[in-house]
């Protein structure tokens, strides 16, 4: 079936075709799979890049793997549990510790997270996309030439094969931040002054507990450090308007204000040891709209916002499957006006609200004053703490 005319270079059709292999696109290609759609992924990453992350999947995102029915492939993919969360203030303020585990008595079946890293997940969830019949491009770039009533037209670029060109009824940006599918669907789109990084470090020295994640606060922005299979990986937030912006200069300056963390990752900023960073951004991203008469947007892509209740990977699982869902929901044609506003509906109450509890969270913790006052009620109070910990990063 044909969805659109073509002009030049070789030519394909599919259904839909998913720009962007993360979680939230692989999801989204695995359940189409599943009940018998047409699906082409193309990704443009290496096959076993890593991504600019904390790897740190909660418990809700286990859960959600569990009902994809992915779970059983990923477990053993996995280099730790993430059961406490201690945050640092900078000084010598004494820091502050959560669990993040679930209540014992809640009746879920994941009680704490896991740690996970992204080449390693990426690829699992691509590949299970391939079983499950989906026809994967990757390491391919996308370009997407038009997007029309009846379907999209993208231009596939891989290595050693000619330019190929993919007609597709729907056309799924899961693209992450500054989605290329979105600006080009011509919704109105405003990115924010952060950016992310993150680096692995060899554990030497002082290190982090393992199962603990260390969030250091400063008024730049924070840093996670988690102990994975023996060396340190951290992920940081970091404000653009700051006069320091490299990150390296960044670190630097954390390690001065935070005397434990000096010898965690000391060796490595004063630049004895070689550290390579993976970057993203700007964040926050956001759309005015997460769909078209031919598009979708899901994961990243459709709206991102702070990194530091570690639930990006779960908005994008969540994301993948409320779209799949209203994909399979839709009568005839894979996509319509009915199908889009459901999806939409869906993906502000489950995913939308939840990223508005973590826009709250990190405002606070940008603002020195009110984040000290938090700290000290959360000492004082430690079941009011405990409780919203479990609400806002676990729950
Ligand atoms: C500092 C930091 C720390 C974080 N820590 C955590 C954490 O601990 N836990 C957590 O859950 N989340 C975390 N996140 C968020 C998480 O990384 C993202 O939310 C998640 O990766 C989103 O998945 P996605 O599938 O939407 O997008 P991505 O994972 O970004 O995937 C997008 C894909 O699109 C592909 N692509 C882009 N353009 C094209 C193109 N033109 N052609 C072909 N392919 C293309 C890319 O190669 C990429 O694979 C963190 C984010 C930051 C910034």
């Amino acid at each position: 079936m044909s969805y659109l005319l073509y002009c030049g270079g070789m030519g394909s059709t599919c259904e839909v075709a998913i720009v962007g292999g993360g979680p939230a696109g692989s999801i989204v290609a695995f359940r189409l799979a599943q009940i018998g759609r047409d699906v082409v992924l193309v990704d443009k990453g290496p096959a076993h890049r890593g991504k600019c992350c904390g790897h740190c999947l909660n418990p809700r995102a286990l859960d959600l793997l569990q009902q994809a029915g992915v779970l059983e492939s990923i477990m053993p993919l996995a280099s730790g549990r993430t059961e406490r969360l201690r945050v640092l203030e900078p000084g010598s303020t004494p820091h502050l510790e959560a669990s993040l585990s679930r209540h014992p008595r809640s009746r879920q079946s994941h009680h704490s997270g896991i740690l996970l890293r992204r080449d390693r997940f990426d690829q699992a969830l691509i590949e299970l996309a391939r079983e499950a019949g989906v026809r994967v491009m990757k390491p391919a770039n996308a370009r997407l030439e038009s997007l029309q009533e009846r379907g999209g037209l993208l231009r596939i670029r891989r290595p050693d094969h000619d330019e190929e060109v993919l007609s597709a009824r729907l056309v799924i940006g899961a693209d992450g931040v500054g989605s290329q599918v979105a600006r080009h669907a011509g919704v109105r789109t405003t990115s924010g002054r952060k950016f992310g990084f993150s680096f692995d470090v060899p554990a030497t020295g002082d290190t982090v507990e393992p199962g603990t994640v260390h969030m250091y606060l400063d008024d730049w922005g924070y840093l996670g450090l988690v102990n994975e299979e023996g060396r340190v990986h951290g992920a940081a937030l970091a404000s653009s308007r700051h006069p320091q912006r490299e990150p390296m200069a960044l670190l630097r300056h954390m390690c001065h204000r935070h005397p434990g963390l000096e010898s965690i990752i000391g060796d490595a900023v004063s630049g004895h040891d070689e550290l390579e960073l993976i970057g993203t951004g700007p964040i926050p991203w956001r759309v005015t709209s997460v769909y078209g008469p031919s598009w979708a947007l899901v994961g990243d892509a459709a709206g991102y916002v702070e990194p530091f209740t570690g639930e990006g990977m779960t908005w994008a699982i969540h994301g993948g499957m409320l779209l799949a869902d209203a994909i399979a929901q839709s009568s005839g044609a894979s996509w319509g006006a009915e199908a889009g506003a459901r999806y939409a509906r869906l993906y502000r109450t489950h995913v939308r609200s939840r990223q508005g509890t973590c826009r709250l969270v990190s405002g606070i913790l940008s603002r020195p004053r009110l984040r000290s006052f938090a700290c000290r009620t959360s000492r004082t109070f430690p079941m009011i703490k405990d409780r919203f910990v479990r609400k806002v990063l676990v729950s």
